[in-house]
């Protein structure tokens, strides 16, 4: 049975940083609606035009145009065995599009970590962050530096601020998030799958507690050698 994580939590929680370690222990890949939009906008598409115009506001990229593009990667046969969800769905009309998908093969959500902290956290967080332009690595400059500045540890590709990561975007994104996204707290809690992360925990921390819940995931189901392993 494939295995479909919803990383659920503010902007700037560090959803980005823990699918990222997640993805390379457990070898499912790391799928971020925001990571695909910034691709889009590197390479010009209209789909790319379209979204920056959103966001550079702040706002949300509509629904119709996010959930198709979101839905086109997961039906890439890397995603067979499942992905881990980063920033998507960011509404309740996202979420349901979201279960439709998997419906048609088979599939389901499995498990909704929701990561959280205070929004001073936040905005920290989303001040201090530094992007690769060319493998989107995230770093922060006081807790999380590249070894060098300024080059990606990864790639060594440069580091940029994202143009979106300034206070004021930073305010209307966390705004958007509690009009918008935070009711997906409930949509998930309803259906058994939320687990609750305390975010406010160093890096190392909340991916301790990210895998002690993503671990629980195995004793509801009979053990198979083909299950991705989380060692
Ligand atoms: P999100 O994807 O939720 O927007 P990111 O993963 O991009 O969040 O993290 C936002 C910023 O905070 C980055 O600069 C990242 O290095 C940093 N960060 C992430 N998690 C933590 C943490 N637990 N403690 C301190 N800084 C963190
Ligand atoms: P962050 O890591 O700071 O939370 P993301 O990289 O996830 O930000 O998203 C950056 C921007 O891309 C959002 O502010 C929004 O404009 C757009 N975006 C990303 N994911 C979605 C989504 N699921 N629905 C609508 N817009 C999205
Ligand atoms: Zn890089």
């Amino acid at each position: 049975m494939a295995i479909f994580l919803v990383l659920l939590g503010p902007p700037g929680v560090g959803k980005g940083t823990q699918a990222e370690r997640l993805a390379e222990e457990s070898g499912l890949p790391h799928v971020s609606s925001g990571d695909l939009f910034r691709e889009a906008i590197k390479a010009q598409t209209p789909l790319g035009r379209e979204a920056q115009t959103y966001i550079d506001r702040g706002e949300l990229v509509p629904d119709k145009v996010t959930i198709a593009m979101v839905a086109e990667r997961l039906n890439k046969p890397d995603c067979a065995e499942g992905a881990i969800l980063d920033g998507f769905p960011r509404t309740i009309e996202q979420a349901k599009a979201l279960d439709d998908v998997l419906a048609q093969r088979n599939a389901s959500v499995t498990l909704v970590p929701y990561i959280s902290s205070a929004t001073e956290t936040l905005l920290q967080r989303l001040g201090g962050r530094w992007t690769c332009r060319d493998c989107q690595a995230v770093y922060h400059v006081l807790w999380n530096p590249p070894s060098e500045p300024g080059k990606c540890d990864v790639c060594g590709g440069e580091l940029y601020q994202r143009p979106d990561d300034t206070p004021e975007t930073h305010r209307k994104r966390i705004e958007v998030y509690l009009e918008q996204t935070a009711p997906l707290i409930e949509y998930y809690r309803q259906r058994g799958l939320l687990v609750e992360i305390n975010g406010e925990a160093d890096i190392e921390g909340v991916y301790a507690d990210l895998l002690a819940a993503v671990r629980h995931i195995g004793d509801k189901k009979p053990a198979s050698s083909e299950e991705p392993c989380y060692a």
